[in-house]
C-alpha cells in the first residue's frame, strides 16, 4: 500500500509542479504578446501577469500541501480525533463524520492563510478592493462557515451511503443532481442576499432593451437583477442561473456604472446564449455523470492503493484514505470540466457575436480585462487544465475574425 500511495502522491505533486511552472512562465507564443499589445500597454500586460502569479502560486502551493498532508496522515496513521473523543464515540459512522469535520476545519484554516494573501493583500495591492480588513474578514468567515457546513454534511452523507447497502454509484449522482438543481434556484435568493444587496434593475431604458432582446430570442421574460458589489470590490461581472422559467440574469452594479448600454447588451446577449442552451442544466447533468464515473474509478483505486472497497474503508473508519481519493478524483476531473466550460463560453460568445457588433464585443472585452486584471498572455497548458473561460485575447481575436468576415460580405 505504502509504495503505491507514494507513487500517486509523487505523480500528483509532479503534475502540479509542472502546471505551476507553466502558469508562472505564461504564454510561450510571441504572437500572443503582439496581439495583446494592440489593445493593452506593456505595463498592463506585465501587471496582469504579476496579478495572476500572486494569486496562482499560493493556491498551487496550498493544493500540493493538502495532498501531501493527507498522504502523510494515511502513511503515518495519524489519529485525527483526540483520544477522549475516540473513547466516547463507538459508532463508526459518527466517528467518520467527526473525523471529516476535523479534517475540513484544518483545511479551512490552511486555506485562510492563502485567502488572506491572495484575496485581501493582493486585491488591495492591485487596487481592486474597496472593503477594509474587518468587513473582509467578516464576509470571508461567513462564506467559509457556510461552505464548511455544506461540504461536511454532503461528505458525511456520502460516506454513510458508501458504507451502506445502497447502489452508491447511482444514488450519490442522483441525489447530487436533485440537490444542486434546488441550490441553483435557492442560492441567488437565499445566499447572495446574505452578502450583497440585490434589487431589480431600475433603469427602464436598459430594462426595455433587455426584455426586447429576450422576446426576440423567444425566451420568457424573467427578472433582471442587480447585485450591489461596488462597496466591496471594483471587479465587474454578470451571470445567469436557474433553469426553465426560474432563469434569471444578474448584473453587478459596477457593470452598470462603468459600461455603455451597448456593452451591457453584449453581456446580456452572452448570458442569454447560456440561458437559451440550458448550460446550467446540461452542466449539472454532466457533473452528475462525471460523479458516477469518478465513483467507479475511485472504487478501483481504493482496492489498488488501500486494498479494500470504499465501503470497507468506511466501515473500518479509514475516512482520511477516502478524502485522499476524493481529492485525487477532483484533480483528475478538473481539465475535463474546464474544457466543457470553455466550450460553453465559446458558444455563448458566438451567440452574442451574432446579435451585436464585433466592435462593441471587443471594446467590452478590453474594458473587462482592464477592470478585472485578466491575464493577457496565459500559458495554454495551464488554461487547458484550470481555466473555465477562454483567454481574453482568444475571444478578442475571434471578434476580429467576425469583423473581417462581415466587412468582406458588405463589400
Ligand atoms: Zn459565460
Amino acid at each position: 500500500m505504502d509504495r503505491r500511495l507514494r507513487l500517486i502522491l509523487a505523480a500528483v505533486i509532479g503534475a502540479m509542479g509542472v502546471l505551476m511552472t507553466a502558469g508562472v512562465a505564461g504564454s510561450i507564443d510571441s504572437g500572443d504578446f503582439a496581439a495583446a499589445g494592440r489593445y493593452f500597454s506593456i505595463a498592463e500586460i506585465v501587471r496582469s501577469r504579476s496579478y495572476f502569479i500572486h494569486g496562482m502560486v499560493p493556491v498551487m502551493v496550498l493544493r500540493m500541501a493538502v495532498f501531501a498532508l493527507l498522504a502523510f496522515a494515511v502513511l503515518k496513521e495519524w489519529n485525527v480525533l483526540p483520544l477522549c473523543v475516540r473513547e466516547r464515540v463507538r459508532n463508526v459512522h459518527l466517528r467518520n463524520s467527526l473525523t471529516l469535520f476535523a479534517v475540513l476545519v484544518f483545511l479551512e484554516l490552511l486555506q485562510f492563510l492563502v485567502a488572506f494573501y491572495a484575496g485581501f493583500v493582493r486585491e488591495g495591492n492591485f487596487g481592486l478592493r474597496n472593503a477594509g480588513f474587518p468587513l473582509w474578514l467578516y464576509r470571508y468567515v461567513l462564506s467559509s462557515l457556510i461552505s464548511l457546513f455544506v461540504t461536511w454534511v454532503m461528505l458525511s452523507v456520502c460516506a454513510r451511503v458508501l458504507g451502506g447497502r445502497v447502489r452508491f454509484m447511482v444514488f450519490i449522482p442522483v441525489v447530487f443532481f436533485v440537490v444542486s438543481l434546488g441550490a441553483t434556484v435557492l442560492f441567488p435568493r437565499v445566499v447572495t442576499p446574505l452578502f450583497y444587496e440585490v434589487t431589480s434593475l431600475e433603469n427602464s431604458e436598459l430594462r426595455g432593451r433587455i426584455q426586447g432582446l429576450m422576446e426576440q430570442t423567444g425566451l420568457p421574460v424573467s427578472d433582471v437583477r442587480v447585485v450591489h458589489t461596488g462597496r466591496y470590490s471594483k471587479k465587474a461581472n454578470a451571470y445567469f442561473t436557474g433553469f426553465g422559467s426560474a432563469r434569471e440574469i444578474y448584473l453587478y452594479d459596477t457593470l452598470l456604472q462603468d459600461f455603455s448600454g451597448d456593452e451591457i447588451m453584449t453581456i446580456v446577449a452572452h448570458e442569454l446564449g447560456h440561458y437559451r442552451e440550458e448550460h446550467v442544466l446540461i452542466g449539472l447533468l454532466l457533473v452528475s455523470a462525471g460523479i458516477a464515473a469518478a465513483l467507479g474509478i475511485m472504487a478501483l483505486l481504493s482496492r489498488y492503493v488501500f486494498g479494500g472497497s470504499p465501503g470497507e474503508l468506511v466501515l473500518r473508519g479509514r475516512i482520511v484514505e477516502l478524502m485522499f481519493l476524493l481529492m485525487l478524483m477532483l484533480f483528475i476531473a478538473k481539465p475535463v470540466f474546464s474544457t466543457v466550460s470553455r466550450y460553453m463560453e465559446r458558444r455563448a460568445d458566438g451567440f452574442a457575436l451574432r446579435r451585436g457588433s464585433p466592435e462593441t464585443f471587443i471594446s467590452l472585452k478590453v474594458k473587462f480585462a482592464k477592470k478585472n486584471i485578466a491575464h493577457l498572455a496565459p500559458n495554454p497548458l495551464y488554461v487547458w487544465f484550470y481555466d473555465t473561460h477562454p483567454p481574453v485575447m482568444e475571444r478578442i481575436r475571434r471578434a476580429e475574425r467576425v469583423r473581417a468576415f462581415s466587412g468582406r460580405v458588405e463589400k
